[in-house]
C-alpha cells in the first residue's frame, strides 16, 4: 500500500507524522508487512526526514533530465527543432542553435524531428537520489541541486528506482513537499491513499481544501486527515471534513511535551512511545478506508 503524506502548507508537522507512521509500522513488522516499510522523502527542495530517521546511506545516484546536444557538423540550421519545442527551450538564431536547459522538459521532440539526426541527448544533472536504511525502515530521498527549477524529474526517478512494480501489501510512505504544485502531484500520483496533515485554523483549512482538490478531483484518490495541534483554532476543519465525508483518522493534541519533542528534532513516537499504538491504528484505519472504498466500487 502506497500512502502519500501531504499538507497544503508548510509547518503542519507533515514530516514528523510521516516518519512516525513509518517507524510505528516498522516496530510491528512481521505482523503487518513482510518487509520493512519503505519511506521516501519526496520534498526534494528541502528534504529533512533523514534528520528524524537517521538512515545509513548505502547508494547515491546523480539524476536529472536528458537535454538535447547539437552536432554542428550535421546541423543545417533549418529551425525544425525550435518549431516543435513547446517550451521554447531550443532556438535557432542564424547559424547557432541555443539550448536552455532550465526550460527543457526532456520530451525528446526535437531529437525525433531533427531531419539530419544532428541532435543526441545528454544527461543534465540536476540532483541526486539516495537510498539507505536505519535498520527498521528502508529509506530513500531526492535532493534537487541549488538553483535548479525542476523538482518533478527527481521525484519521478526516486520513485522509479525504489518503488517495486508490484508493492503488494508492503507499506510505502511518501513524504510530499508542502503546497499543491507539480511536485506534490507527482508525489501523490500512483498512491493508494493520501493522508493530509493539517492544523485546525483558517489557514490550515484554506490549504487543506486546495490539497484535497488536487488529490480527489485531479487524481481521484481517497483522502483522510490528521489534525495536528488539535485544540488551537476553530471547528472549521472538522466542519469541512464532515461536509465532504473526509475521515479524520488521528488527532494530535497541542501539548507542551509534544512541542518540546519537535523542537529537539525528536520524533513524536520516540519521545512519547505511547503514540506508537495510535500510529499503528492510523495505518490500520487507512487500510480499512481502502477496503470500504473497494467494496463500495463493486
Ligand atoms: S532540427 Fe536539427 S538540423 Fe534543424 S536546426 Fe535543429 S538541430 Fe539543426
Ligand atoms: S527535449 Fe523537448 S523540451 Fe527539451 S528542447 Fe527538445 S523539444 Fe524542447
Amino acid at each position: 500500500m502506497i500512502v502519500t503524506v501531504a499538507s497544503g502548507k508548510g509547518g503542519t508537522g507533515k514530516t514528523t507524522v510521516a516518519a512516525s507512521l513509518a517507524l510505528s509500522i516498522a516496530a510491528d513488522s512481521g505482523t503487518m508487512a513482510d518487509r520493512p516499510p519503505l519511506f521516501l522523502d519526496c520534498d526534494v527542495e528541502e528534504p529533512n526526514a533523514a534528520l528524524f530517521l537517521h538512515p545509513l546511506i548505502q547508494e547515491r545516484r546523480e539524476v536529472g533530465q536528458m537535454i538535447p546536444e547539437v552536432d554542428f557538423d550535421r546541423c543545417t540550421y533549418c529551425g525544425r527543432c525550435a518549431e516543435v519545442c513547446q517550451y521554447h527551450a531550443i532556438a535557432v538564431v542564424g547559424e547557432r542553435v541555443l539550448v536552455f536547459p532550465e526550460l527543457c522538459h526532456g520530451c525528446g521532440s526535437c531529437t525525433l524531428n531533427c531531419p539530419t539526426g544532428a541532435i543526441h541527448e545528454v544527461l543534465d544533472v540536476t540532483g541526486t537520489i539516495e537510498r539507505g536504511s536505519n535498520g527498521r525502515v528502508e529509506f530513500g530521498q531526492g535532493t534537487l541541486n541549488v538553483g535548479e527549477p525542476m523538482a518533478v524529474p527527481i521525484i519521478r526517478q526516486l520513485k522509479q528506482w525504489l518503488i517495486p512494480p508490484d508493492p503488494g501489501d508492503r507499506a510505502i510512505i511518501l513524504d510530499a513537499s508542502p503546497g499543491t504544485a507539480c511536485p506534490v502531484v507527482e508525489s501523490m500520483s500512483g498512491a493508494d491513499f493520501v493522508l493530509m496533515v493539517t492544523e485546525p485554523t483558517p489557514f490550515g483549512l484554506h490549504d487543506l481544501r486546495m490539497a484535497v482538490e488536487v488529490a480527489r478531483s485531479e487524481l481521484g484518490l481517497p483522502v483522510g486527515v490528521v489534525v495536528n495541534r488539535d485544540g488551537v483554532g476553530d471547528r472549521g476543519v472538522d466542519d469541512y471534513c464532515a461536509a465532504e465525508g473526509i475521515p479524520i483518522l488521528l488527532r494530535i493534541p497541542l501539548e507542551r511535551r509534544i512541542a518540546e519533542a519537535y523542537s529537539e528534532g525528536t520524533l513524536l513516537v520516540e519521545a512519547l512511545p505511547e503514540y506508537r499504538e495510535q500510529f499503528r491504528a492510523l495505518y490500520a484505519a487507512i487500510e480499512k478506508q481502502l477496503e470500504w472504498g473497494q467494496e463500495a466500487a463493486r
